[in-house]
């Protein structure tokens, strides 16, 4: 069998992607993950996520800029994308990964090429989430967003914590003094037991308590998870201590559980969905696989059927 971290070894390898895109029958099994390549059809599934209760959160996808040139089309997408929100009415805000801003080519140029899109999502009144990545650049990250939130308001700019990190409890404690909003998720990358809970046990431990924390400070977070455990853990925890459904928000990801996404919704909770769209689908893609194995079965049986 196949395994998670096999899976997320070759969704660092883009080349691969050229290789599965071959199969005609490949690119039709992505869209149960991807909303599509172009714009428009993010914005088209965005609609019907805002028809059946949820709001959204547009993501472009391409992790593997290779220039500083590079930075600057991701940089003119999400004004695009910020601009299609208001112009065409629907709910949503936006996720960004530093890394298509040049984190990795050089930070100073990725903290200026996010603070374009955070000033313009500033603007708009519209919000814009940072999403977290590999263990190399989680300070990195964080600093970045620091200096965003310095320039701009807690209802403009927000982060992401992974709750296999073992640092994520204390990061989350100095980030609320700011205060800063923040998404909680258990992570998505491979990472060594020297930063990272090997069993899930205990990322799902830490998850709660980290869950706990943000509940409690009185600020608007985002618990990003499909696991029913972690829904229930935050449902009761919530009613324990009168916090009102409408203090935080369900997060997950386009085409997961959608049944779930709906039932939460129906229930008074906010849900939002995180909609990726773009060419670069593969990394992410295969970031899904990995999650979960019977997505590998599905694959399979669907390019078979293709
Ligand atoms: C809105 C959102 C934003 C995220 N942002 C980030 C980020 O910035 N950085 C980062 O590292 N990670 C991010 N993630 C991914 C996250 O870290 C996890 O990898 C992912 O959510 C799976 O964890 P889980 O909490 O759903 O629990 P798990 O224990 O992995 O799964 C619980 C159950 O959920 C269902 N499920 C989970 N994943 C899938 C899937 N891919 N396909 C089908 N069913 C599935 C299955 O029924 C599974 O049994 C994000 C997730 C969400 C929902």
């Amino acid at each position: 069998m196949i395994t998670r971290s096999a899976l997320i070894y070759l969704s660092q390898h883009e080349g691969l992607k050229d290789f599965a895109t071959r199969f005609k029958a490949f690119k039709k099994i992505t869209t149960r993950f991807v909303a599509g390549e172009d714009i428009d059809e993010a914005v088209e599934a965005i609609r019907k996520i805002n028809a059946s209760g949820c709001s959204a959160s547009f993501d472009h996808l391409n992790e593997s800029v290779g220039s500083a040139e590079e930075t600057k089309s991701e940089v003119s997408e999400y004004l695009r994308i910020l601009e299609q929100i208001d112009s065409t009415g629907i709910n949503s805000n936006a996720s960004i990964k530093l890394s298509q801003f040049g984190l990795e080519i050089d930070p100073e140029l990725a903290y200026k090429n996010a603070r374009v899109v955070v000033e313009e999502a500033a603007r708009r009144n519209n919000f814009v989430r940072v999403d977290m990545e590999g263990s190399a650049v989680t300070q990195a990250t964080i600093d970045i967003f620091k200096r965003l939130r310095a320039e701009f308001g807690l209802n403009n700019v927000g982060i992401v914590l992974q709750s296999y990190l073992y640092r994520t409890h204390e990061d989350a404690q100095e980030l609320l003094k700011i205060p800063a909003r923040i998404r909680i998720c258990k992570g998505a990358y491979s990472e060594p037991p020297e930063v990272a809970y090997p069993e899930k046990k205990d990322t799902d431990e830490n998850y709660v308590r980290v869950m706990k924390l943000l509940l409690s400070s009185g600020v608007y977070h985002g618990i990003a998870t499909h696991d029913p455990k972690m829904i229930e853990a935050t449902v009761q925890f919530a009613q324990q201590e009168g916090i009102g459904k409408d203090a935080f928000e369900f997060q997950m990801l386009y085409g997961v559980r959608r049944d779930l996404q709906t039932q939460l919704a129906r229930d008074g909770y906010n849900m939002r969905v995180y909609v990726p769209y773009g060419k670069h689908w593969y990394p992410y893609f295969m970031r899904r696989l990995a999650e979960r194995p019977a997505n590998i079965w599905f694959v399979t049986k669907n390019l078979f059927k293709g």
